[in-house]
């Protein structure tokens, strides 16, 4: 059922309590290094303030353990949105209580307020009912725009949308439908990419995707309990041996449904994680004791690429190698630019696979780029988001 979202709702005059995910990343000096979320609720915030509605904005920042901690006070994101939206920005130094509430009393239509951290408070991530309700007490409606904390039952992303109405945001509203786009309605043929680190990262994603996909492609560290699965040695790469029936069971299922499963013909293997060490492409069946798979090889590119190239829909999930250094970047590189030129609905999810996407420099030619890493996996597991479920029915 798709949720409410702003444009559903008369916001006018309203005090309205907006939940963003402006857990931005910090720089030395305690500045903002990267405001890519705050910009990700610009549109939000803008239309509500156009609209007459009293802003009233509440996020987390780091992990300040229910206390107050200066180091993840919200200043330096007040002071950045200010910049953005180049219009004050009020900022109070509590979220809840007679701070806020004062200051909100103040508020004139179009104004825009930013709550403190609302982690201060160990009530927060308990989802503390009491807590819950003094912060819906602050507002007559609530937004959700924090697409990446959707996964949580927090006050602030689930409590307080039992006690005053909740809808999305833009931005929520666009993670809900591409990605619910891509899983529930795709275009067929609809193609999956996993890979990542670990088959048991991914267990869901993949017994979830194997209901709904025609082709699955396996990649990165978690293909070598697939290739372990099919009785190939794999050296030293990195291995869940406790998984390794799971991964049997996983492709006699697929077999089962006559869906396509793609696994390396060959990989990158090194002697070590590290840039500096000997390395060869080898055919995945062959790998040699010594030796671990760190990145899937160019044939294997290929077939992926023409998998790619003939689907209607790409999710992709987890990176095919070790990226983050560049003698193992290239299947995973190759793998982004497959997904930029294919005329398919493309959607990336996973914050390995986003910031692998992005250093390719190809954002922008994807379809969807989500902005939750835990809260798109869970999606993707088929899981009902609480912060989803919390916002009212269209
Ligand atoms: P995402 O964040 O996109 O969901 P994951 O967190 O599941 O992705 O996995 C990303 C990590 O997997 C990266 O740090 C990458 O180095 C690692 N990885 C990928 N392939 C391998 C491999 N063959 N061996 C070891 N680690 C790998
Ligand atoms: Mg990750």
């Amino acid at each position: 059922m798709p949720k409410k979202s702003v444009m559903d709702i008369d916001v006018k005059d309203k005090r309205v309590l907006v939940r963003v995910d402006f857990n931005v990343p910090l720089d030395q000096e305690g500045g903002v290094a990267d405001d890519t979320r705050i910009r990700a609720a610009l549109p939000t915030i803008k239309y509500l303030m156009e609209q007459g509605a009293r802003v009233i904005l509440a996020s987390h920042l780091g992990r300040p353990k229910g206390k107050v901690d200066d180091r993840y006070r919200l200043n330096p994101v007040a002071g950045r949105l200010q910049d953005l939206l180049g219009r004050e920005v009020t900022k109070v130094d509590d979220c809840v209580g007679d701070e806020p509430a004062r200051a909100i009393e103040k508020m004139r239509p179009g104004d825009v307020l930013l709550l403190e951290n609302v982690r201060f408070y160990p009530e927060e991530e308990k989802n503390d009912p009491a807590f819950a309700s003094r912060l819906a007490k602050l507002a007559d409606v609530y937004v959700n725009d924090a697409f990446g904390t959707a996964h949580r039952a927090h006050a602030s992303t689930e409590g307080v949308a039992r006690v005053i109405p909740g809808v999305a945001g833009f931005l929520m509203e666009r993670e809900l439908e591409m990605l619910g786009r891509a899983v529930y309605n795709p275009e067929r043929p609809f193609v999956a990419i996993l890979g990542g680190a670990k088959v048991s990262d991914k267990i869901g994603v993949i017994g979830n995707l194997l209901e709904k996909v025609d082709t699955l492609i396996i990649g990165g560290g978690m293909a070598n309990t697939f290739l372990r699965a099919r009785g190939y040695e794999t050296g030293k790469s990195l291995l869940e041996p406790d998984k390794v029936e799971l991964a049997g069971e996983l492709m006699n299922k697929a077999r089962e449904k006559g869906i396509e499963m793609l696994l390396p013909v060959d990989l990158v293997v090194a002697l070590a994680v590290d840039p500096d060490s000997e390395q060869k492409v080898m055919p995945a069946d062959q790998i040699p004791p010594d030796w671990m798979a760190l990145d899937i090889g160019p044939e294997s590119t290929n077939i992926f690429g023409k998998a790619i190239r003939k689907a209607g829909t790409v999710l992709w999930n987890g990176p095919m190698g070790v990226f983050e250094m560049a003698p193992f970047a290239r299947g995973t590189f190759e793998m982004a630019r497959a997904l930029a030129e294919s005329g398919a609905v493309t959607v990336v999810g996973g914050g390995d696979s986003v910031a692998a996407v992005k250093k390719a420099g190809l954002a922008d030619k994807i379809s969807h780029i989500s902005t939750g890493g835990g809260a798109s996996l869970e999606f993707l597991e088929g899981k009902v988001l609480p912060g989803v479920a919390a916002l009212q029915d269209k």
